[in-house]
């Protein structure tokens, strides 16, 4: 049952049908001093440790990696979201989500080999372990003494997570599950000392979770190291459990709740990825604007000229833009989790349900995120030009580093099509409530529209009053497939995809106006210049994104007078009163980068 309170706290998925009020977002710009101080030591711990060693992590230096490990282990960063009785710091998620964020910034590397361990490798136990299980296993990962890594996908088993063949049998004797099977991918694999794996029992539906020892002489073997495109020095393995001997006392959870752990360990592991793509965005900005006023042509620097500043300018709102969203996000969990925890959860189900909440938002910003550090390191190399190809200059292996985000903690078309099925299937428990806005859109689009001219003399208004309408664009869209479809809408991947990106243009770009505004509030629109240039900028961009795919998704299944009812909808839900001057509000965000000399956004 709920509680009052916690019906009237915002709900997953449901800034769709709402409006947020800007002072009930968190903002980059709300950090704690706490927060503030992890934030430096993290800083100072990647300017020291990992920084100086860039080239030892291009050349595959796995042991390198063992040991800033060990060394981030000593610092307490391993331990951040471990409740203190086993050991951790016992943090809220936001501190979570920000050292993942500062920890990632310098290597893929560390990126991957933190994210497996802290996340995959360490919450299934913290959160789904026995009590003797957590004893016994998390203190040892909280501090670093012993790694972990997360045993799920196989040759044959990969986004149909469920369907893998790694077999669990009892032996006659009861005492112990016998593991053969074989797994892939598996990152850290070469220095871990637990994994969890995940495996069937008999013909089970579902799989299930064990935590097995890395112990070679108990039928664990492995491939050799991976040869990858990028995150050259994290450890990426095959591994084989060949008559691989698990204490029955090491089954995770119960018998057939393998998937369940999988799916909800991924949640955590998504929106921690998209924090572990933001570091790595200022750092490149950073890089590319010294770059871009150091390095002359034509006898001026090239950041004065007008193609470079276009991408500065790209490059930097977007980076706001995913640290507006990820933190918001990372927050409204946080309270969900401290709501769990007053009315008397535990940690583990709090955190659990709270996460589980959010999941259409750890999936938005999974995607976002992890595609403008693409996007970011891409424009990266070809600010730098012909050095940006070479190896010797820090941009390819920051393009190379980028490019894994897309694929792991389930590819971007999965999560996609997840972030529009899980809001569906939310409506459909009335957790959400579509059907209504979703109708009185419908009523909208056969009605007079108003000629009536809005005020918007407030600093950003026209663009929370062009949110209210993208809203509705998403909800004529997705409405209407959900209408004509029904369940079968999930076989139509091309439509779920383009209702995606309209859902996650529509969270990204409101997250980055709410931050605004809020910061207005207790500062002044002049203090706020550039951010308001960024919200807006990112804004227009959103339209044009959310035009092509409503437009592509409505021919897609509509015909005729309800085609043309529909198109004329997306031309009012998409229209500026006021269109603002885009190449304006670019230089105004470029002036600010290239002026600072670096990504400017991150308050101290
Ligand atoms: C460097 C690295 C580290 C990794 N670390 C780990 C780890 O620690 N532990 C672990 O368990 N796994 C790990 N993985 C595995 C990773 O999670 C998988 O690679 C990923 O889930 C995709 O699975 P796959 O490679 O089998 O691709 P596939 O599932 O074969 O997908 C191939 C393509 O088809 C698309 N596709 C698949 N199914 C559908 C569908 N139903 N609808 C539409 N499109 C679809 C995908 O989006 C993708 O574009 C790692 C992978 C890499 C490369």
């Amino acid at each position: 049952m709920e509680s009052n309170k916690e019906k009237s706290m915002i709900r997953g998925g449901q800034f769709i049908v709402t409006e947020t009020n800007p002072q009930d977002v968190f903002t980059p710009e709300d950090f704690s001093d706490e927060q503030k101080m992890m934030r430096e030591s993290v800083q100072e711990f990647v300017d020291k440790e990992i920084v100086p060693h860039k080239e030892r992590f291009e050349k595959k230096d796995y042991a390198l990696t063992e040991e800033v490990m060990r060394k981030a282990g000593e610092m307490g960063f391993l331990g951040v979201a471990v409740p203190e009785e086993y050991d951790g710091l016992g943090m809220g998620f936001v501190s979570t989500m920000l050292v993942c964020d500062y920890i990632s910034g310098a290597t893929g590397s560390i990126a991957t080999a933190f994210g497996a361990h802290t996340g995959i490798g360490t919450m299934p136990i913290t959160l789904y372990g026995t009590e003797e299980q957590k004893k016994k296993y998390v203190p040892k990962l909280a501090t670093g003494e012993w790694f972990g890594a997360y045993c799920l996908t196989e040759p044959g088993a990969g986004s149909d997570a469920n369907s893998g063949k790694t077999k669990a049998e009892l032996t006659a004797d009861g005492k112990h599950y016998k593991i053969n099977g074989q797994k892939m991918w598996i990152s850290n694999a070469g220095f871990c000392s637990v994994f969890v794996v995940f495996a069937r029992l008999e013909d089970d539906k579902n799989i299930t979770g064990f935590i097995v020892e890395n112990d070679p002489s108990n039928g664990i073997s492995m491939g050799e190291e991976e040869h990858k495109l990028g995150i050259h020095a994290s450890s990426t393995r095959q591994v084989f459990f060949n008559d691989c001997m698990v204490p029955v006392e090491n089954m995770l959870a119960g018998r057939g709740e393998g998937f369940k752990i999988a799916m909800n360990a991924l949640n955590v592991g998504r929106i921690k990825l998209a924090a572990a793509c933001l570091d790595a965005q200022r750092r490149v900005i950073t890089l590319a604007t010294q770059y871009a006023n150091d390095r002359e042509q034509f006898n001026t620097p090239i950041a004065k000229f007008g193609a470079i500043r276009k991408k500065l300018a790209e490059m930097a709102t977007n980076a706001y833009v995913g640290e507006s969203a990820s933190y918001r996000a990372a927050k409204d969990i946080e309270n969900r989790i401290h709501k769990r925890q007053e009315d008397g959860a535990t940690f583990a189900e709090s955190e659990l349900k709270g996460v589980e909440e959010f999941a259409i938002e750890c999936s938005i910003l999974k995607v976002a995120v992890s595609e403008d550090i693409q996007s970011c390191s891409d424009e990266g190399i070809q600010i730098y030009g012909g050095m940006g190809f070479s190896a010797d200059a820090p941009m390819e292996a920051a393009w190379r580093d980028a490019r894994i985000s897309r694929i792991y903690e389930g590819t971007n078309e999965i999560n996609r099509m997840l972030a529009v099925g899980m809001l569906v299937k939310k409506a459909m428990k009335g957790h959400v409530n579509l059907l209504e806005p979703a109708m009185a859109v419908g009523n909208e689009l056969t009605s007079i529209p108003s000629f009536d001219t809005p005020d918007f003399s407030e600093p950003l208004s026209e663009e929370m009053d062009m949110i209210k309408k993208l809203k509705k664009v998403f909800l004529m869209v997705a409405g209407s497939a959900v209408q004509k479809f029904g369940p079968a809408l999930e076989e139509h991947q091309q439509l779920l995809l383009a209702a995606s990106d309209i859902l996650i243009e529509i969270y990204m770009a409101e997250s980055a106006i709410l931050r605004t505004q809020k910061n207005i509030a207790r500062t002044s629109v002049e203090a706020q210049k550039e951010q308001i240039a960024m919200s807006k900028f990112y804004l227009y961009n959103a339209v044009k994104i959310i035009q092509n795919r409503a437009e592509e998704g409505i021919s897609g299944f509509a015909e005729g007078d309800e085609q043309r009812m529909m198109l004329m909808g997306l031309k009012r839900f998409t229209k500026y009163v006021n269109l603002p001057n885009i190449i304006e509000l670019r230089n105004i965000i470029a002036d600010k980068v290239t002026g600072e000399n670096k990504y400017p956004f991150t308050m101290s």
